[in-house]
């Protein structure tokens, strides 16, 4: 079934092609994700062991559980402010925010005044997420639009920017162009066509070959994060894998089956994800005058929230399997090699002086 699923987003895509021309980059994407019924998000469950990657949440119950722990401590810095909307972007199967919760229980008046709404399109995915946080009553959006902005509001978003489309520009011998996806036959192919536009001015020297990607969606989705936290007053915890610079690179990478993969292949049934350019994020939170935290690498930021502690904790209760599991998770979250580094983490405020932890 799942490849007549993706034999139809080719199909699909094919036509689109015929009809206009090759595609930008972030136009597949796009499509190959957010398709409304054929998108790689809109019909699976592409986490865990049986699916395509696992995420920070997914390996253990310590991120969520220190994530609330972030949460709940903003929320006391900002006044306790009744009721508040809690807003998850991207937020998969619900780990984070289930475990978040489960580790904010004893806060007083927390569990009262929080609502909590979920930014997600996959209708399998919400699903998952209303079984994950029942007894919250949580509410969906499509878009950050339809978020309530008449409460403080504190937003979480892990491993969402990543997903949103990038576009790509190649520098040929005497000028960018941008990368497209055409037909040869009927296979995927790359190609380039001109491009008029800005070029950041630290490209201006880059090599010939060399790639500049850019993802308006992520700036986009950023300028409105902005503005809801000027409006709403509030604080916002992103985290992602990227550079704290702009660089040159392609990052686009296709997931399939924990494997990397060209993008090209198993279309529809291969995760597409692209690095999150931090200097670029934090530029457009400086433009709205919001106040940034970071970007630190999330191995810094776990241990600031006392994840060996936490680890230590869970340890003493626990049989050998569990001691290692624990142990390997601890690692695999924190350690440069693994996921340490390549993860950063902003946090943006807005409002009452909030010192966010983990900076
Ligand atoms: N935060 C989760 C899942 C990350 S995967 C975790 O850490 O495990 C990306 C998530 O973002 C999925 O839930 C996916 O369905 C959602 N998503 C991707 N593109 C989206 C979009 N344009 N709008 C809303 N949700 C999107």
């Amino acid at each position: 079934m799942l490849c007549g699923m993706s034999e139809k987003l080719r199909y699909f895509l094919q036509g689109q092609i015929k009809a206009s021309g090759p595609m930008t980059i972030s136009a597949f994407m796009s499509q190959v994700l957010g398709h409304p019924e054929h998108g790689y998000y809109m019909r699976q469950d592409p986490f865990g062991k049986d699916g395509d990657f696992t995420t920070a949440p997914e390996i253990s119950q310590m991120f969520g559980e220190l994530v609330g722990a972030w949460i709940s401590d903003v929320w006391l810095q900002m006044g306790k402010p009744a009721p508040f909307v809690l807003l998850e972007c991207g937020p998969g199967r619900g780990t984070l925010m289930a475990d978040a919760l489960r580790a904010t229980n004893k806060v007083e008046g927390f569990y009262e005044a929080l609502e909590v709404h979920f930014l997600e399109t996959s209708p399998t995915l919400k699903k998952a997420q209303g079984k994950a946080v029942q007894t919250h009553k949580p509410q969906w959006h499509d878009a950050l639009d339809t978020v309530p902005d008449d409460k403080p509001l504190i937003v979480i978003a892990n491993e969402f920017l990543d997903a949103l489309p990038v576009r790509q520009l190649v520098k040929t011998r005497d000028y960018w162009a941008e990368r497209v996806i055409g037909l040869s036959g009927e296979a995927f192919s790359y190609g380039l066509t001109p491009f008029v536009g800005p070029v950041p001015k630290k490209m201006k020297a880059a090599n010939e070959g060399s790639v500049y990607e850019f993802s308006p969606a992520q700036i986009s989705f950023t300028e409105r994060l902005c503005r809801r936290l000027k409006e709403q007053t509030g604080a916002a915890l992103i985290i992602d894998y990227g550079e704290t610079r702009t660089m040159p690179g392609d990052s686009l990478r296709a997931i399939y089956k924990h494997e990397y993969i060209s993008p090209l292949e198993h279309v529809g049934e291969a995760d597409l994800s692209a690095n999150v350019d931090f200097e670029a994020i934090t530029d457009v939170t400086q433009k709205h005058d919001v106040s940034v935290f970071g970007p630190v690498e999330q191995g810094h930021f776990l241990k600031q929230l006392g994840i060996e502690q936490r680890a230590a904790k869970l340890v003493q209760n626990a049989d050998a399997q569990q001691q290692e599991d624990i142990e390997k998770a601890l690692q695999r979250l924190t350690e440069s090699d693994q996921m340490g580094s390549m993860f950063k983490v902003i946090g943006l405020t807005h409002g009452p002086a909030i010192a966010p932890a983990g900076f």
